[in-house]
């Protein structure tokens, strides 16, 4: 499952600040997904609850912002928030553009105890 690697990978973002700070667990935890990542979210939120029992993220609070697709149409210059993946510009119907925001799966903050 895809959701599960990126779990651990976020666990071992956190194991890593942890030993950086001296800390001993992380109280709580934001992290910003776009809605192009990829990430099934029930599935995320299976596979965070299966991964952290007995980790530095057991009990930890979770936040997370969604973060909307947005694209720049390549032949008119509009930008526009993209629904699906294969989304025509609303301003002149041409499919090619490239994605600004959306894809991002990234650590906000955490909060170390
Ligand atoms: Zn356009």
């Amino acid at each position: 499952m895809h959701e599960l690697s990126i779990v651990l990978n976020i666990l071992e973002i956190a194991e890593h600040q942890l030993k950086e700070h001296a800390g001993n667990k992380v109280d709580a935890i934001e992290l910003e997904i776009g809605t192009m990542a990829g990430i099934e979210m029930d599935a995320f939120h299976f596979a965070w609850d299966a991964a952290l029992p007995g980790s530095v993220l057991e009990r930890c609070k979770l936040t997370i912002h969604s973060v909307d697709a947005k694209a720049l149409c390549s032949e008119c210059g509009y930008m526009y928030r993209m629904l699906e993946h294969y989304m025509a510009c609303p301003a002149c119907g041409s499919f090619r553009n490239s994605m600004i925001q959306g894809k991002e799966l990234k650590v906000n903050s955490l909060e170390i105890i």
